[in-house]
């Protein structure tokens, strides 16, 4: 199978980011910003970088975007120029177009002129910090869907020493314990039986209000 392609527009810190962890991972990458420095910054890190106007569609033309699998639309401040190259890139057919929305108007139209997916990298970013804060053994959060999350725990004082069985937390608190990480090992399939350890991280998922119920109790 080829390889995946991608073009990522917009090089500021996310979109950098995007461009170099796809380059490490080995896929093609292009690179597009109007600022010909941040160009240079990145261009010997993917596989092609370009200066050119994601607004002006006979450039994203002649450099062939059609023929990418992915694009990543990474623009932020100017939300007239991001609206603007999602549409000239949802009518030129690409089927796999990720946008970067500031707020959550900017995302409402964004997915209503047709982004296949829109990310809030500050919102989320905001939100695993703030549960971090809120609870120190909350070590992640992760967002799955509107309704949905994934949190990931460090064991507190009030579960080490009892087993999965014991602990209950799907009939407790509606959520499923999907792993544990000992240090740098990983059960992905725990076990009725498994006594939580001192430092073992519970990875778990359920519903957002649940998941915060479950949070406030085994804080301490
Ligand atoms: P960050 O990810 O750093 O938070 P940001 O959301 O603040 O970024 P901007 O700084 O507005 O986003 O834009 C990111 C990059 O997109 C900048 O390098 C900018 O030059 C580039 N950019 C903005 N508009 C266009 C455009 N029409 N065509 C190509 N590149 C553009």
């Amino acid at each position: 199978m080829a390889k995946k392609q991608y073009a990522v527009i917009g090089m500021g810190r996310f979109g950098s980011s995007v461009a170099y962890a796809l380059s490490e991972m080995g896929f093609d990458v292009l690179a597009i910003d109007r600022d010909e420095h941040r160009i240079q910054d990145i261009s010997n890190v993917v596989t092609h970088a370009v200066s050119a106007d994601s607004t002006d569609e006979e450039a994203l033309r002649a450099l062939g975007i059609r023929n990418f699998d992915v694009v990543v639309v990474a623009i932020g401040e100017d939300i007239q120029a991001s609206i603007l190259t999602t549409l000239i890139l949802k009518d030129m057919g690409i089927h796999s177009l990720i946008v970067k929305a500031k707020s959550e108007l900017h995302g409402k139209v964004l997915s209503k002129i047709g982004a296949d997916k829109v990310v809030y990298p500050e919102r989320d970013m905001g939100m695993r910090v703030a549960h971090h804060l809120a609870s120190p053994n909350i070590l992640d959060y992760i967002e799955l869907s509107e309704e949905y999350s994934i949190l990931e725990m460090k064991a507190s004082s009030n579960i080490i020493g009892q087993n999965l069985l014991q602990l209950n937390i799907r009939a407790r608190y509606g959520c499923n314990v999907i792993a544990i990480r000992k240090g740098t090992e990983m059960n992905i399939s725990p076990d009725a039986s498994d006594e939580i350890q001192p430092e073992d991280v519970l990875i778990i998922v359920g519903h957002k209000d649940d998941l915060t119920k479950l949070e406030l109790a085994y804080s301490r």
